[in-house]
């Protein structure tokens, strides 16, 4: 699956990383950035841009499909 992130409007919640882990982190700015697109279920995947607060993830299909 293809994730990407809006970082204009990320706020930083964490929400992200938290539903999904190993997908998901907070860089430096305390911002969200896609650490492995393959790091969780995709229905775990799914659940993290659901309750991004701000609809900040945006999911694709897999380029590879
Ligand atoms: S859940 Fe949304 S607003 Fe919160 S850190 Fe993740 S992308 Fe940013």
């Amino acid at each position: 699956m293809e994730i990407s992130i809006n970082r204009e409007t990320c706020m930083g919640s964490g929400n992200c990383a938290y539903w999904a882990p190993g997908v998901f982190d907070l860089d430096d700015e305390g911002l969200a950035i896609v650490v492995d697109p393959g790091g969780a279920e995709e229905a775990r995947i799914r659940l993290a841009a659901e309750g991004c607060p701000t609809q900040s993830i945006v999911l694709g299909p897999d380029p590879a499909r």
